[in-house]
């Protein structure tokens, strides 16, 4: 099954509790068993399973339990840590620095999603104002190099490689000193692949790490072969000194649970996930953040981060934080937050990280989430077409329907060229979210 779906399935055996009338042994016992089908049917290694489902017992042991303690809280929590546990590695991943060369090394099989995952890397850092460059290494599969080329074009990504050299090291060694040369913070050495693990392909890749120095290798695998990354990951640990990893291709793979943990049993930390296509389906990787997602619990900290690596934790975020601790949230606030909100990536990242928002808000498809983006578009439109006065006050409409009201609906409809019962849903949605976002607020300040 997907990843939201076994997040799904584990929250849903959780959520049962909070109707049970009591919470014993039997109850928990219950629970533990849906979350280990769960997980197998993830393809998580049994080992694993096994081991998850001891420590959880071990922790929530009710006969020692202080009276009054919330048993479904404290099973939530431990189910939390014990995946927590599962997916961490006891060594940070290598993190680049900017200001000074960094040079990484791509590795990994044929079709693992390599060049996407650079390119998608590559974009990240540029995103935040790095200077990043791209070297193709792979001289084994045709059109590898124009593949590198037109995936650094569309992030307009500085490239370097050659239609006529055949040796991958050579390439190596000239685009590294190259920029290197140019100041580059960051240069992404992609290489090739092979269908299977092969002598040849480790050789290869020794080879070239020789000549580039990388200063972090990662190694790229597809989580649709599941729990099977963890052969694969100690192989080429074996031939080459793996950093970290990514994970690729877990939007629709029914093994990504398996493949994620198999990575956390090597001890080789997962920097970032690919969840798609696009270069926007990357997400930085951590393992906390993860499974309070995963789990429904809403990542505070992450959105803190989101928010400052959108420069949004400077005087504006931290006025809005003040204006939120008091309950002001006005609908020039909630213009200012859709800006943010759209500013700081795809959608459902960030949506998924604000707790309490209902399952399926964040939508799980590409349609559903352009959908969202739109329906934001849409909501600013209409709020484009408001007076100050409006968007700065506490409570600008009374919503009792009355003449004032109706006619302030219709001149925002007629402005923005939206629907009346849109402006209307509009307002309603500034209601909940000011609610939510007081909520946050505290929340965030409490951190
Ligand atoms: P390489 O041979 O290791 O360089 O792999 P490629 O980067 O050429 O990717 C192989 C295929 O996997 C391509 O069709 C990519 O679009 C696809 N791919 C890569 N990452 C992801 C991902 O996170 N999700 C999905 N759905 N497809 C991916
Ligand atoms: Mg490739």
């Amino acid at each position: 099954m997907v990843l939201a779906e076994l997040g799904g399935k584990i929250k849903d055996a959780i959520g049962k509790l909070q109707t049970a009338t009591v919470i014993d042994e039997e109850a928990l016992d219950a629970v533990l068993k849906e979350i280990c089908a769960a997980l197998m049917h993830s393809d998580v290694n049994i080992r694993i399973v096994q081991k998850i489902r001891t420590n959880i017992k071990q922790v929530c042991d009710f006969e020692e339990l202080a009276q009054g303690t919330n048993k479904r809280k404290l099973i939530q929590q431990a189910v939390h840590d014990e995946l927590v546990n599962s997916l961490e590695s006891d060594r940070p991943a290598f993190k680049p620095v900017k200001g000074q060369r960094n040079v990484i090394m791509f590795v990994g099989l044929q079709g693992s999603g390599k060049t996407t995952t650079c390119t998608k890397y590559c974009y990240h850092y540029i995103k935040r104002g790095w200077k990043v460059a791209m070297v193709c290494a792979d001289t084994f599969r045709a059109g590898a190099f124009d593949q590198l080329k037109q995936n650094a074009m569309k992030i307009k990504c500085p490239f370097y490689g050659s239609y006529t050299e055949t040796d991958p090291v050579m390439i190596a060694e000239d685009g590294v000193n190259k920029f290197t040369d140019e100041k580059y913070d960051l240069i992404i050495v992609d290489t090739s692949g092979r269908h299977k693990q092969e002598a040849s392909l480790f050789e290869e890749m020794q080879q070239v790490a020789a000549v580039v120095q990388p200063d972090d290798v990662i190694f790229v695998m597809d989580s649709s072969i599941g729990q099977a990354v963890h052969d694969q990951a100690t192989a080429f640990n074996d031939a080459i000194d793996v950093g970290s990893c990514i994970v690729t291709k877990l939007d629709g793979h029914a093994k990504g649970g398996g493949a994620l943990s198999a990575v956390g049993a090597t001890q080789s930390p997962i920097c970032f996930i690919g969840t798609g296509e696009h270069f926007d389906d990357f997400e930085p990787f951590n393992a906390g953040s993860f499974v309070k997602r995963l789990l429904g619990m809403g990542d505070v900290g992450g959105l803190l981060t989101s928010m400052k690596e959108a420069g949004l934790d400077g005087e504006a975020g931290t006025e809005l934080l003040q204006k939120m601790s008091d309950g002001i949230f006005t609908l020039r606030d909630m213009y200012e937050q859709f800006q943010n909100i759209m500013r700081m990536g795809p959608l459902s990242q960030v949506l998924s990280m604000i707790p309490g928002l209902p399952q399926g808000a964040a939508g799980q498809t590409p349609e559903q989430q352009k959908a969202g983006s739109q329906r934001l578009k849409n909501f600013c439109t209409m709020m484009d077409s408001m007076t100050d006065i409006e968007l700065d006050s506490e409570k600008p409409f009374d919503l009792q329907n009355s003449i004032p009201d109706r006619m302030r609906i219709m001149r925002i409809s007629r402005g923005s060229g939206r629907h009346p019962q849109e402006v209307l849903q509009l307002i309603d949605e500034h209601k909940r979210f000011s609610k939510m976002v007081g909520k946050m607020g505290k929340l965030g300040k409490g951190k």
